[in-house]
């Protein structure tokens, strides 16, 4: 049976809000250090600075930190939950000694899963090139996160894009599905942060002005900053066209 007309698609990873999580977490231990080591006040947060969608280079810290290897579908795979994972860091006044993997886990490797990369061939606009790079003005999530509104590209979701964008509101993952680093239960990744659920009636959003959207979406991971009213509401026109 077909999902009910009118409905828009929130991918799993975005029924919750992984990185209002992560912030919560590492402010825990950023109390618990500070005790430990000190710095009070404002010491205290220069010293232990939270990055969350930030503007630093996570990919390339996370890989050498150790956290994980580049992957072919553009992500850091990781030895405990593949490409499953969102980055935040924290910053320390202090060195710390390096240590290996966090599992014990053999090292994931890419590329080894099939002779052509499952996360290529699942892609429905062929925005990966083999190389761990994304062609992102083909990528569905590019577009979805308003990736080219604040680019200024002016130009809109390509055509070829827009016919495979299917019901989604928010969240493209056929590349990660289709890795085999990603098969399997994940642990400690619980929470209750920004519920959003799987399916939300598309109409409903349209008819919401700029305010009541972003308060809609508030706290979730659609209620990020940097996720226009607009964004979202061209993806709800998207999603709707594929009924
Ligand atoms: S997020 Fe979707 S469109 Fe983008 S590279 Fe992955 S499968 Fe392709
Ligand atoms: S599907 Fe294969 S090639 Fe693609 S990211 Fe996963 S391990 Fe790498």
């Amino acid at each position: 049976m077909g999902q009910p007309r009118g409905l828009v698609e929130v991918a799993p990873f975005a029924r919750r809000n992984y990185y209002r999580e992560a912030v919560k977490r590492l402010r825990k231990l950023a109390r618990k250090f500070h005790l430990a080591w000190g710095g009070a006040g404002e010491a205290q947060r220069r010293s232990y600075r939270i990055l969350c969608n930030s503007p630093v280079p996570e990919k390339p810290l996370a890989i050498a930190s150790g956290l994980g290897a580049p992957g072919r579908n553009g992500l850091v795979i990781t030895p405990e939950a593949g490409s499953r994972v969102i980055i935040a860091a924290m910053t320390l006044p202090f060195a710390l000694e390096g240590d290996g993997p966090l599992s014990g886990k053999p090292f994931p490797l890419c590329g080894g899963c099939s002779p052509v990369a499952p996360c290529i061939r699942a892609c429905p606009t062929g925005a990966l090139r083999g190389d761990g790079s994304i062609a992102r003005e083909r990528c569905i999530q590019w577009y979805a996160s308003g990736g080219d509104i604040q680019a200024g590209s002016g130009r809109g979701v390509p055509p070829e894009v827009a016919a495979k964008w299917g019901r989604r509101l928010y969240g493209c993952t056929c590349c990660q599905d289709a890795c085999p680093h990603n098969r399997g239960p994940l642990s400690g990744a619980a929470t209750e942060e920004g519920v959003l659920p799987a399916l939300l009636d598309g109409g409903e959003l349209l008819s919401l002005d700029d305010e009541s959207l972003k308060a809609r979406f508030r706290g979730t991971a659609l209620g990020m900053a940097w996720l226009s009213a607009e964004t979202i509401r061209r993806s709800v026109r998207l999603a709707l066209r594929g009924y």
